[in-house]
Order: structure tokens, then sequence, then C-alpha cells
């Protein structure tokens, strides 16, 4: 009979596994790349950093997949949102940039910035020369939220790029976080 399960310290993750006999205890710099800083009561901490592991697999999984689709100027579930076909919680929106809250928020602020027209930002590894106004637009529009969201003393802005960084939806966007006191380094 054994059970494994996460949890965390400031710097690492330890690994518990406990046998019939024996707890065990193995430092894990991280969990993978695609891996989530725990951010909950610890009192969830074996169930949540065991669904964690599995989940870390799907979004790596899931990320793969969505690069394959990357390169082919299919639109992505950010176009239906531009166009309202589909709702959001829209937090900030000017001419050129729309943020709305991430569906699944890694922190009690998680915005979503990203630019209305795509024009090739599929990534941010794609970016171009003629991309410098709307990247510098993005950034700034980052600020305004974490103004508007109370948490410009302290907030962090994320841009997953390609698979191995487990991009899922490739339209640029940036991640603006905060609420929480935020770990380094990322997992
Ligand atoms: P990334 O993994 O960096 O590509 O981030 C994509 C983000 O889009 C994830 O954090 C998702 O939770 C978020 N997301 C996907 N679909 C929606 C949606 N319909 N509304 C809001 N956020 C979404």
């Amino acid at each position: 009979m054994a059970a494994a399960f996460f949890t965390s310290s400031s710097s690492s993750t330890l690994l518990f596994r406990r046998t019939a006999t024996a707890v065990t205890f193995v430092a894990l710099k991280q969990l993978g790349p695609c891996s989530i800083p725990p951010i909950h009561s610890p009192f969830h901490l074996p169930q949540r950093t065991m669904s964690r592991v599995s989940a870390t697999h799907d979004e790596e999984a899931s990320a793969r997949a969505a690069a394959t689709e990357a390169n082919t100027g299919a639109p992505t579930i950010f176009d239906k949102i531009i166009s309202k076909e589909i709702p959001s919680s829209i937090v900030y929106e000017d001419e050129k940039v729309l943020a709305f809250r991430d569906i699944n928020p890694q922190a009690p602020v998680h915005v979503l910035v990203i630019p209305k027209l795509r024009d090739g930002l599929t990534e941010l590894g794609k970016a171009e020369p003629r991309h410098e106004d709307i990247l510098g637009h993005l950034l700034h529009a980052s600020k305004i939220v974490a103004e508007k969201e109370g948490i410009v003393d302290g907030f962090r802005v994320v841009i997953n790029s390609g698979a191995t960084a487990c991009q899922s939806v490739y339209h640029l966007h940036l991640h603006v976080l905060g609420g929480r006191q935020l770990k380094w380094p990322p997992g």
C-alpha cells in the first residue's frame, strides 16, 4: 500500500512517499515545465496536489496539441471573446486591446490582456519589428489592469510562448497575476 502526494516549501517541492513501513521525503526542484505553484490552503494539499500531478501532464499534452494548430491561422477562443460571441468578464478595453478575467485563475487576480488584432502574433516568439507598438501597448495596458484591480504595488506579467512554456491559446496574451504573495522561480 503506497501513496504519494506533493506539497511545497519556499524553494522546492517535497514529495512525500508514504509506505506501510516508511515515509520518504524527496526534494524536487520543480515538477515540470507546466506545473503551477501551489496557492491554496495547506489543509487541501494532498488532494489538490495529487490532481496537480495529472493536471501537469494534461497541460503538457494539451499544450503540445495546441501547438500543432498554432500556425494554421485558425481562429482561437479569444477571437470569439473579442467578437463577444462568447461571454467574458472584461476588466479593461480600448481600441487595441481587451483585458478579461482568466477562466481558470491561478491567483486572486488573474487577467489576460490580448491584442484585438492578432496580426501574426500567435505567440511572442513570432514578434517582428512591426509589432513593437502593440507590444508596448499591451504592457502598458497590463499596468492599467493592475491599477484597476488594486495590485499595482506588486504583480506579475507572464507570457507563455510555445509548447515548452505550456502556451495553450495561440493568440498572444499577457497574464496579469496578483493579489497574493507570488513565489519565484515559477514552475
Ligand atoms: P496559456 O496557457 O498561456 O496559453 O494561457 C491561456 C489561458 O487562457 C489559460 O490560463 C486559460 O485558463 C485561459 N482561457 C482559456 N479559455 C478561456 C476563456 N473562455 N475565458 C477566459 N480565459 C480562458
